[in-house]
């Protein structure tokens, strides 16, 4: 992996936000729309209120749009999801979309190797009354899922598993959380379309951390495509998501 200071980072980001929208729609005024016509009216305050406090973090292009959010919460819904895991939860704008969701015995494995960021957003988790569903776990997510599938009475039995952490360890995840999922249920992986990078020549001129994961986000897209586990919806929203439904 590459590794690069924090002023390359810094100085990347703002290349980033140079892109000014966060969604892969064309138009920034569209994706506006949507947000004002559909999403803001509708978002939970405490999620209004972890969004704007996230906004003044340096790493705020991390937190999962509110489009994506609310698609989240519909989706859990209709599944009657509750037993749920998230990896990369960051300040926690999903997790929270994700707790508001569930019945109130709903229960979210959180897993991410910060807690710092994590805690930024707690005050504001357990003003919403949902932090009881939530159990994080810090640490790198591959052994902490490992642990989990060591034991059999863990396996098949989450609803569903949303993916937003390191892309290069996408496969890996995978390729256990395909067991921890129930037939039936759900894993989403978020970023799959990568800034529009999966489909950019090979010397296009982009941004180091986005040309790095580029070829991992590819091969999970790839293996995602023929796996016969799972059924697959590859939605343009955020950036990218892609919604895996275990079949066997
Ligand atoms: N879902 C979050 C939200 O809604 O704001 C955004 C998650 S952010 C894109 C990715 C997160 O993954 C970061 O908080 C980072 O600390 C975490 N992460 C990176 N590598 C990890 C690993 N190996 N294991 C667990 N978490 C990891
Ligand atoms: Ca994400």
């Amino acid at each position: 992996m590459t590794i690069i200071n924090e002023e390359q980072q810094q100085n990347q980001m703002a290349g980033h936000k140079q892109l000014r929208h966060k969604s892969l729609l064309q138009s920034d005024a569209l994706y506006q729309y949507i947000l004002e016509t559909s999403v803001y009216p509708r978002e939970h305050e405490s999620l209004k209120e972890l969004r704007e406090l996230t906004e003044k973090h340096p790493w705020n292009l991390l937190a999962t749009p509110p489009d994506e959010g609310q698609l989240l919460g519909m989706l859990l819904k209709l599944i009657n999801a509750k037993n749920t895991m998230e990896i990369g939860v960051y300040t926690g704008y999903s997790l929270l979309s994700t707790a508001l969701a569930l019945p109130s015995d709903g229960k979210i494995l959180a897993l991410d190797i910060n807690r710092e960021y994590y805690e930024l957003g707690l005050p504001v988790i357990e003003k919403a009354g949902v932090a009881h569903k939530i159990d994080f776990r810090e640490g790198p997510a591959l052994p902490l899922l490992d642990q989990l599938i060591k034991e059999e009475k863990n396996k098949g039995t989450f609803d569903f598993i949303f993916v937003d952490a390191d892309k290069d360890n996408y496969l890996n995840y995978h390729n256990r959380v395909i067991e921890l999922v129930k037939v039936g249920g759900m894993i989403a992986y978020d970023n799959t379309l990568w800034n529009g990078s999966v489909v950019a020549p090979p010397d296009a001129p982009l941004l180091d951390y986005i040309k790095y994961y580029r070829d991992f986000v590819i091969e999970l897209n790839q293996a995602l495509a023929v796996d016969s586990r799972v059924e697959i919806c590859q939605l343009p929203v955020g950036d990218g998501i892609t919604l895996c439904r275990r079949i066997i």
